[in-house]
C-alpha cells in the first residue's frame, strides 16, 4: 500500500478529532499517478505476478475478509470481479491492492475496502436482508464501471449513470469485456436527477459526494429500500449518509442516519 493510503478505523465509529482518519476512496489523483509512475518499470511492463490467474485477486478479498468485517456475499462478489479489466493495463499489476488508482479524465476507482464496505451497508438494510438481493439498484457515478459489475452480481437490475462521456462509454468497453449474469444498463447524464424510467431502486449508491442528498434519489427509493452516499454533514465534513425509506401503517418515512468520514470526487451538475 502507497503512503498516500489510508485505512478507515476498524471500529467504523464516526470520527471527530481533528486527526481523524477518513475513508479515502478517490485518493489525490496526483498521489496515485505519482504512486502508479513509480510502480510502472520503464520498459513498460509493470510490477507483480500472476494478474489472470485470480490468484491475487483471491488474496485480496482473503485479506479484506481477514479485517472481519465486510458482507461476505459482497467479498464472493468482488472475488469475481475482475478489476484489473477496469484499469488501465499499465496499472493492472496495483489492481488488487487496497488502493484507488486513476482511471482518466480526473477521476479515480474507488478502494475495494470502500466498495466492500459501502456495498455491505447496502446489503445490511432491510429489504436487501428480506430478499437476499439488493434487488434493483441505481449507481451514480458509474467511473470505469468496476463497482457496476459488483452490484450485477449482487442484485437484479443494475442502473448506473455517469456525466462524463468518455468515462460513460470506457465502462461501456470495459463490462462489455466482463461475462456478468446480467449486464448494467449505463446511461450518459446528470444523476442527481436519478433515472425515474428504471425505478423505484430498492438500494441508491453514489460514489460521488454532494452538499445534500438530491430530492430525486429520495423519490425513487422504493418503500423497504436503501441509499447510501457520501453527503456534507453539518461541522463535519463529508460523512457517508444511510438513508432508509421506512413504510410503517401505510406512512412512509425516511430514516437518516450518518456514519464515518469520507472524502469522494464532488457530485458535479450537467454531463460534459
Ligand atoms: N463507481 C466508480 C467510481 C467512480 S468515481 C468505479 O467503480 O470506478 C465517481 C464518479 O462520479 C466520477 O466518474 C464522476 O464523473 C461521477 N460523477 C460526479 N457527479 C456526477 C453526477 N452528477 N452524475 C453522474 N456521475 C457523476
Amino acid at each position: 500500500m502507497s503512503s498516500g493510503a489510508k485505512r478507515f478505523p476498524a471500529s467504523l465509529k464516526a470520527a471527530t478529532s481533528p486527526q481523524r482518519e477518513l475513508l479515502m476512496p478517490q485518493r489525490h489523483l496526483h498521489q496515485a499517478t505519482v504512486d502508479a509512475a513509480r510502480l510502472a518499470r520503464p520498459n513498460g511492463k509493470t510490477t507483480g505476478t500472476g494478474l489472470d490467474s485470480g490468484a491475487v485477486r483471491q488474496r485480496m478479498v482473503a485479506r479484506l475478509r481477514a479485517e472481519g468485517k465486510f458482507d461476505e456475499r459482497v467479498l464472493a462478489a468482488m472475488a469475481a470481479a475482475p478489476r484489473h479489466e477496469f484499469v488501465d493495463s499499465a496499472l493492472a499489476a496495483q489492481a488488487y491492492e487496497d488502493t484507488a488508482l486513476p482511471i482518466g479524465h480526473g477521476q479515480t476507482i474507488s478502494k475495494p475496502s470502500v466498495v466492500a464496505h459501502m456495498l455491505g451497508l447496502l446489503m445490511a438494510g432491510a429489504g436487501a436482508r428480506r430478499h437476499g438481493s439488493l434487488g434493483r439498484v441505481l449507481e451514480i457515478g458509474t467511473g470505469c464501471g468496476y463497482q457496476a459489475a459488483v452490484l450485477a452480481l449482487l442484485a437484479r437490475q443494475v442502473t448506473s449513470i455517469e456525466r462524463l462521456q468518455g468515462l460513460h462509454d470506457k465502462a461501456k468497453l470495459n463490462l462489455q469485456r466482463v461475462a456478468l449474469p446480467r449486464a448494467p444498463r449505463l446511461v450518459w447524464g446528470d444523476g442527481r436527477v436519478g433515472h425515474a424510467a428504471s425505478g423505484p431502486f430498492d438500494s441508491i449508491v453514489a460514489a460521488a459526494g454532494g452538499e445534500d442528498i438530491p430530492h430525486a434519489w429520495m423519490e425513487q427509493l422504493a418503500p423497504g429500500g436503501r441509499l447510501v452516499a457520501p453527503t456534507a454533514a453539518a461541522g463535519r465534513g463529508q460523512v457517508l449518509v444511510v438513508l432508509d425509506h421506512v413504510v410503517e401503517g401505510g406512512v412512509g418515512r425516511w430514516v437518516r442516519s450518518e456514519h464515518e468520514a469520507v472524502l469522494f470526487v464532488p457530485l458535479k451538475s450537467g454531463v460534459v
